[in-house]
Parts: C-alpha cells; sequence; structure tokens
C-alpha cells in the first residue's frame, strides 16, 4: 500500500496536489462510508447519506470563505471551461455589453466564448507584453452599465495574479478563480459571481464550484437549455442531474482540512511564506529569472527562466529525476512553472530550492 513516504514532490498546475490526510481519509472510507456500508462511489445521489455529505461540503465551504447568505453555492460539471459559455449565456442579454479584462490565455478562451453569444469589450488587455503583469486600474476602459466585468483572478500559465480586485462600479464582477480559489481570503460580497474547477485547490477535477449572488439568477432566461440555466440548477440544490457525487465528496474533505488548517487567513499567510522563499530564490543572484513583473507575480504558479534553453532542458531533466515533478513551464511563457497550491507541502519548497542552488553551483 502507498504511504505518504512514496510520495515526490508534485509541482504539476492542475490537477494538482491534494492534502495528505484528505486522499488518506478517502482512502480509508472508499470501499465503505463508515455506518452505511457502501462506497460513496455507489450510493445513490438521492440517498439520505449524499445529501448529507453535500450539505456538509456546502456549510464548510460557506464557513470556510465567509460565503454571505444571499449567495448559492453550485456544484456543476464541464470544468472552469463550460463557465467560458454558461457565465454569457445566463448574464449577458441581447444588445447589452460585457467587460473582460484579458490577462492570460484563460481569459482568451473565456472571451472567446462570450463573442459568441454577444458584445464583448476588452476593457484592458497585456496581450502586448505576453501577459507580464497585471493591468492598473487607471487601464481599464469599462463600459457604463456593462452586463458584467469579467477577470481572471490568478492567470495559471503566466504566473500573474490581481493583487486585489479592481473596481468596476456598479456592474457584476465575475471571476474565473480556477487556481487562485481559497487561498487567501476572499470577500465574495464584491463578486456578482465565481467560478472554479476544482483541480488545483478544491478537489478533484469532474467538479466546478459556482458561487453567485441571487439577484442574477433572475437574468437566467427561460428559453435557456435546461443544463446551461443557472437558475436550474440553484433551484434544485445542485442535484438537477446526477452531480459529481465523489468530487462533491472530495471537495468536503478538502474543505474541512482547510478549516481545521485555521482558515483562508491562516492558508493565506502560509501561501504568502511558501511563495515568498521561491521568489527569493529567483531574485537572490541573477542566474534565475523571474518572468512576471513584481507587483503581479502569483503566489500559485510561479514562472522562471534559466540563461539559456539549453539549461532549461537540462533542469527539467534533473528536477525530474529528483523527485521534483511538473516544473517544466507551459510553452506560451517557456521555462520553469513551480505551481504551489494550498497543499503543496513546505518540504517540497525547501526541496525545491535547495535543487535551485544546486543546480546554480554546477552550471552558473
Ligand atoms: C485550469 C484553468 C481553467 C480550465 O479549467 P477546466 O476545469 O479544465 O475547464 C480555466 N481557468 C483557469 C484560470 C485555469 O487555471
Amino acid at each position: 500500500m502507498a504511504t505518504t513516504t512514496h510520495r515526490i514532490h508534485n509541482f504539476s498546475a492542475g490537477p494538482a496536489v491534494l492534502p495528505v490526510p484528505v486522499l488518506e481519509e478517502a482512502q480509508r472510507n472508499l470501499v465503505a462510508l463508515p455506518g452505511v456500508g457502501m462506497s460513496v462511489l455507489e450510493i445513490s445521489h438521492r440517498s439520505k447519506t449524499f445529501e448529507d455529505i453535500l450539505a456538509k461540503t456546502e456549510a464548510d465551504l460557506r464557513a470556510l470563505g465567509k460565503v454571505p447568505s444571499n449567495y448559492k453555492v453550485l456544484f456543476l460539471q464541464g470544468g472552469a471551461s463550460l463557465q467560458f459559455s454558461m457565465v454569457p449565456l445566463n448574464l449577458l442579454a441581447a444588445g447589452a455589453t460585457a467587460d473582460y479584462l484579458v490577462t492570460g490565455g484563460w481569459a482568451q478562451k473565456a472571451v472567446k466564448e462570450a463573442q459568441r453569444v454577444g458584445t464583448v469589450n476588452i476593457a484592458a488587455s497585456t496581450e502586448s507584453e505576453n501577459f507580464t503583469r497585471i493591468p492598473r486600474q487607471d487601464e481599464l476602459k469599462l463600459t457604463a452599465n456593462a452586463a458584467y466585468v469579467h477577470i481572471t483572478t490568478n492567470n495559471t500559465l503566466f504566473g500573474t495574479e490581481w493583487p486585489s480586485e479592481p473596481k468596476v462600479g456598479e456592474a457584476p464582477l465575475v471571476a474565473d478563480t480556477s487556481s487562485d480559489m481559497f487561498s487567501r481570503p476572499i470577500d465574495v460580497s464584491k463578486y456578482g459571481l465565481i467560478y472554479a474547477g476544482a483541480q488545483k485547490n478544491l478537489g478533484p477535477s469532474g467538479v466546478t464550484l459556482v458561487i453567485i449572488r441571487e439577484d442574477l439568477l433572475a437574468r437566467s432566461s427561460k428559453s435557456l437549455h435546461t443544463m446551461l440555466s443557472y437558475a436550474v440548477h440553484a433551484e434544485n440544490g445542485s442535484m438537477y442531474n446526477t452531480p459529481p457525487c465523489f468530487g462533491i465528496y472530495l471537495m468536503g474533505l478538502v474543505m474541512k482540512w482547510g478549516l481545521a488548517e485555521g482558515g483562508l487567513d491562516a492558508i493565506g499567510k502560509h501561501n504568502e511564506r511558501k511563495a515568498a522563499k521561491v521568489y527569493a530564490e529567483i531574485d537572490r543572484s541573477g542566474f534565475y529569472r523571474g518572468t512576471a513583473d513584481k507587483a503581479s507575480r502569483s503566489r500559485m504558479n510561479i514562472t522562471f527562466r534559466l540563461p539559456s534553453e539549453e539549461l532549461e532542458k537540462t533542469f527539467v531533466k534533473e528536477s525530474t529525476a529528483a523527485g521534483l515533478d511538473g516544473l517544466k513551464g507551459h510553452r506560451s511563457v517557456g521555462g520553469m512553472r513551480a505551481s504551489i497550491y494550498n497543499a503543496f507541502p513546505d518540504e517540497g519548497i525547501d526541496a525545491l530550492v535547495s535543487f535551485m542552488q544546486e543546480f546554480e553551483k554546477k552550471n552558473g
């Protein structure tokens, strides 16, 4: 049986590392949930047992994120990518304009789907600088009375992150938080809608979290396809059809873990410390070069380059051999990317920093 001692350092951008206590509890109870005698994979989603699992996951998620009572929490499928379509299909009425702040490849994909639905205004983009930074407030060209303003809070490919929410006036702020959800305190009341594929910070792939302010549900047109309507999913408590039962169960364990860690304040401080250690190493000597502007640096995905592509290839090969997996960067940036989500442990950070120092000694 695999134990924690066989685990290597997993820097994958997603699906990504999960808390060991979560995996252990799921493993312990996989064959039979205590007192139930069946696996969570085998029970009806209409059973009392699953209803309780769903209710507990939602309650713990609301507690962890301090989600106000006028927001619905939905557990959907189709990933963040389906939200690229559902957001405009539900919230962008004919004749209205949606503002998009384009900070990376995922934002571009969100724009592409919204353009199929209605009018999109690119209110800011840092594409001409290869997305090395987040736009400044004074660069935003927002539409008066926009249907909503869409941001990507953390840019998984480019290693940038909004340090705080932009000011967008009265328009509902819609955020793709897939890669930094619950990595720091979040003031949900600043948003109209938040969505995240679970597989980076919240659980396994296959479940998508949506948090939507209740008044926005009135925008879902009755003519929408049933499965694409937020209003339908909200009315049915995420149980219009069979929900992703195992993903919801596991997300529940991750929420319980987050509360035990001390909540988002503690998790946020821990993430700051972890990221600061790696950035300090990147900045120390000039051998490594961070690709993101300092003021826009992500605490979740740390992107950096080496003096040559040759050395980068060697770094990937040798780090992998040393048990540091998944450090090769996305092709749109090149170089390295260390994804260090909530569950990524301190030992892994220390192992990376030591490896970087050794590598520089040998090759610098
Ligand atoms: C991973 C990611 C996505 C895509 O998520 P899927 O669940 O695979 O559709 C979208 N946005 C961001 C910011 C991501 O990091």
